[in-house]
């Protein structure tokens, strides 16, 4: 029954990869196939059930922002996190400076760039590439997770905008390490490549509270996985967040490579791949698939009682 599901929400959904473009201003983004998606549902039960693009290797871009959070959340603590890094969803795009300079003098939220530049900041002078890689790949059930190393140089010569922020950040008193180690960190975790799969594999791990189901292995604090999920459900589609909410109730987090990690709670995990995106830079096909799950199998979080 859930095949047959997500084989007609792929179908009504797929129209919609003409109304996005692929991510451009990171140039090796702009090289994707736009029509290519995939959705991926692994639950509590053991059920993994896939349709479409979901072994296609992608770019993970700002869905790592959640890797990050529940490593930084994991080793430096809730309280140094959030002394400096707010809570608040932001309403402004996800790589905006504006309210930094002008409102307030610390970044809204870790799911933002210049939230999550500031999460890596503490991170990145007490844990290696190297130890996230494998955090990331025990996360997402996958170990073959690697980095790609042409995304990262096509981010790496158009950092422009991100290292503004980095140093503002620094200017600001919320950096206080390395700007350059930090840029670097942020740049390889968002190069970071995935699938479908992947991302179901880490919903799955937030859904069951931080433990791996099929092994009863614990991988994060049931405390970090709240906290990410709930951070996730406020602030993880940037400014369309709220109405992102309202429509599917679903904690997610998207990225610019075209991918959503959606958290049913104690249900099941949900990942997608579809690379044309909205104005926001969200994946157009892949919240219309969201929409329509949401509504067949009851998964907003504030579902009324049938
Ligand atoms: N690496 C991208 C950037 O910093 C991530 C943005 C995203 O996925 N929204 O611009």
């Amino acid at each position: 029954m859930i095949q047959n599901l997500l084989d007609r929400a792929l179908a009504q959904a797929r129209p919609a990869v003409e109304l996005g473009e692929p991510a451009s201003y990171i140039p090796e983004l702009g090289k994707v196939d736009k029509r290519q998606l995939g959705v991926c549902l692994y639950t509590l039960e053991g059920g993994r059930y896939s349709a479409g693009d979901t072994r296609v290797r992608f770019s993970i871009q700002s869905i790592s922002k959640v890797i990050s959070l529940a490593a930084a959340l994991e080793r430096r603590g809730f309280d140094t996190v959030f002394q400096q890094v707010g809570m608040e969803p932001s309403g402004d795009a996800f790589n905006s400076l504006v309210r930094l300079e002008t409102s307030e003098s610390h970044p809204s939220n870790p799911m933002i760039n210049s939230g999550a530049i500031a999460v890596d900041s503490y991170l990145a002078p007490v844990i290696s590439f190297e130890e996230m890689l494998a955090f990331t790949r025990a996360l997402c059930l996958d170990r073959e997770i690697s980095l790609d190393e042409r995304v990262y140089r096509s981010e790496m010569s158009n950092i422009s905008r991100n290292r503004a922020i980095a140093y503002l950040l620094e200017n600001k008193g919320v950096i206080q390490s390395d700007v350059e180690q930090t840029l670097d960190f942020y740049v390889k975790m968002c190069s970071l490549s995935v699938t479908a799969e992947s991302l179901a594999g880490l919903g799955l791990v937030l859904a069951s509270g931080g433990v791996d189901p099929n092994t009863g292995a614990r991988l994060l604090k049931a405390e970090t996985a709240r906290v990410v999920k709930t951070i996730m459900l406020t602030c993880g589609m940037y400014n369309d967040s709220g109405q992102f909410a309202v429509r599917v109730g679903i904690p997610s987090k998207s990225g610019v490579g075209g991918g959503i990690l959606s958290v049913v709670d104690r249900r099941m995990g949900i990942g997608i791949f579809g690379p044309a995106l909205n104005q926001k830079g969200n994946s157009v096909a892949g919240e219309k698939l969201l929409e329509y799950l949401s509504a067949q199998l009851d998964l907003h979080i504030f579902a009324e009682q049938k």
